[in-house]
């Protein structure tokens, strides 16, 4: 209808029995003219809640209560989106005659009646609400400050855009400044430890999936200079989308470097001699069981040497104590690397070591053994003061192979190799049959 033809003004189409029950609604109706946007009719909520009279809500337009909709132009707008759906929902600012503002959740919908078009607005007052989601919302603030104070810093991954927001605090943590590391998924991964990326992406995964009840991993992350921080990371997703899907997940992290620094040294010291460096008895002896199992599955060979060093203790009486453990670590090095990258060499105790070879027959473990003498020969045989090795070596296959009579065996060559002069190799009198 053009709007230069005057309006009929309208009257209420409500019988008043039908006006006396809107009355009694908690919410306030509004009855409007949608060419005009005047208000027809309102119930009690209506007036009273704007601190109107009943006479003083009919003269108004809906444009003159609400503080968020001005003029005409922007009114036909929201009639055509009334218009166009079965009910048009809005959260607004109603006007109060004492100058407050009142929040409001309008839902209006539309209909005809003795051929004249109608809207009916419901305006519920939402201020508690609103109240209380600012409070949450202030809640939640306090409640971010408090767990970045807590840890080294926190994350916030929404879930459909990959934007990914770092806390100061995180950024900081890994050498940043504030206005570094853009705010994207890949930032993240892309600095996270090639061996660890994919357990902590499993871990996440799971977590995604509903399998894990939240998402935690220890792993290695990149600082800004290259180097690898050990980090604690925990998170779990605090919102979902309407169709159940994660949407939102937030998580904290922790710097843990000093603390693995320390487990991995003690990790070490466990498995190795702290004066040569090398695998210590029990590393040794879990490894010789680990060898002789894969033998018995596969029916391989398995070797071992016995290595005593000679006369070492008169390298004690006469050179002392200090000398002594240097000749040792001297032995060890010269040991460590005479033997293949598939052997190890431990240190069995005192001055005696032990070399366990894999797939290593008799003959080849004599071989292994030479090599180590020889070694020890030309490295040290000149020094002062002067060191040799005497070796025992034993060989077993598949089933056949027993902890105890290996070591047994090689212990017996051993003897055999001081007996027979010493810096020399032997197997026991048995294994030559
Ligand atoms: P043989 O040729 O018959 O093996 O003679 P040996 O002198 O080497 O004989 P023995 O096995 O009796 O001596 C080993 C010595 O090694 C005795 C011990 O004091 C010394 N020893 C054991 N552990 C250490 C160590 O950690 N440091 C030093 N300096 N000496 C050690
Ligand atoms: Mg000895
Ligand atoms: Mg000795």
């Amino acid at each position: 209808m053009p709007e230069s033809e005057p309006q009929p003004i309208r009257k209420s189409p409500l019988l008043p029995g039908a006006e006396a029950l809107f009355d009694q609604l908690a919410d306030a109706v509004y009855l409007i003219d949608p060419d005009t946007s005047n208000i027809v009719w309102g119930n009690r909520k209506a007036w009273e809640s704007l601190g109107l009279t009943r006479e003083d809500v009919l003269d108004h337009s809906v444009l003159s209560l609400q503080k968020d909709v001005h003029g005409l132009p922007q009114w036909s707008e929201i009639a055509r989106a009334i218009e166009a759906s079965d009910c048009f929902r809005f959260i607004g600012r109603h006007r109060h005659q004492h100058g407050h503002e009142v929040a409001v959740e309008v839902n209006t919908t539309h209909f005809t009646l003795d051929g004249r078009a109608y809207f009916l607005s419901v305006a519920r007052d939402i201020t508690n609400r609103v109240a209380q989601e600012s409070d949450a919302h202030n809640r939640e603030k306090q409640l971010w400050f408090a767990l970045n104070e807590a840890s080294d810093g926190l994350w916030d991954w929404e879930v459909a855009t990959g934007t990914l927001f770092f806390s100061p605090q995180l950024k900081r943590m890994l050498g940043y400044g504030p206005d570094e590391m853009e705010p994207v998924l890949d930032t993240w991964s892309r600095n996270v430890h090639p061996e660890d990326v994919p357990h902590v992406m499993l871990v996440l995964q799971e977590h995604m999936q509903g399998k894990r009840s939240r998402y935690e991993a220890e792993y290695r992350i990149r600082n800004r200079n290259g180097h690898y921080l050990w980090v604690h990371d925990r998170g779990r997703v605090c919102e979902y989308t309407a169709d159940g899907k994660p949407a939102r997940v937030v998580g904290m992290v922790q710097d843990i470097s000093n603390r693995k620094q320390l487990e991995l040294l003690l990790q070490e010291h466990a498995s190795n001699d702290p004066l040569t460096g090398l695998a210590n008895r029990r590393e040794g002896s879990t490894y010789l069981q680990a060898q002789i199992e894969l033998c018995h599955r596969l029916n391989l060979p398995l070797g071992l040497a016995f290595i005593d060093i000679d006369h070492f203790k008169a390298v004690n009486d006469i050179y002392g104590h200090l000398i002594g453990d240097q000749v040792l670590q001297q032995v060890a090095n010269v040991v460590k690397h005479a033997v293949r990258a598939s052997d190890l060499a431990c240190r069995w105790g005192g001055e005696e070591f032990i070399v366990i070879s894999p797939n290593s027959t008799l003959e080849n473990m004599r071989l292994v053994a030479e090599k180590v003498r020889q070694a020890v020969q030309a490295a040290l045989a000149d020094n002062t003061p002067p060191v040799t090795i005497s070796l025992g070596v034993a060989a077993a296959s598949g089933l056949a192979i027993n902890q105890t009579s290996l070591m047994a065996e090689a212990d017996s060559a051993l003897y055999w190799a001081k007996h027979n002069g010493r810096n020399r190799v032997e197997t026991a009198p048995a294994a030559r049959g």
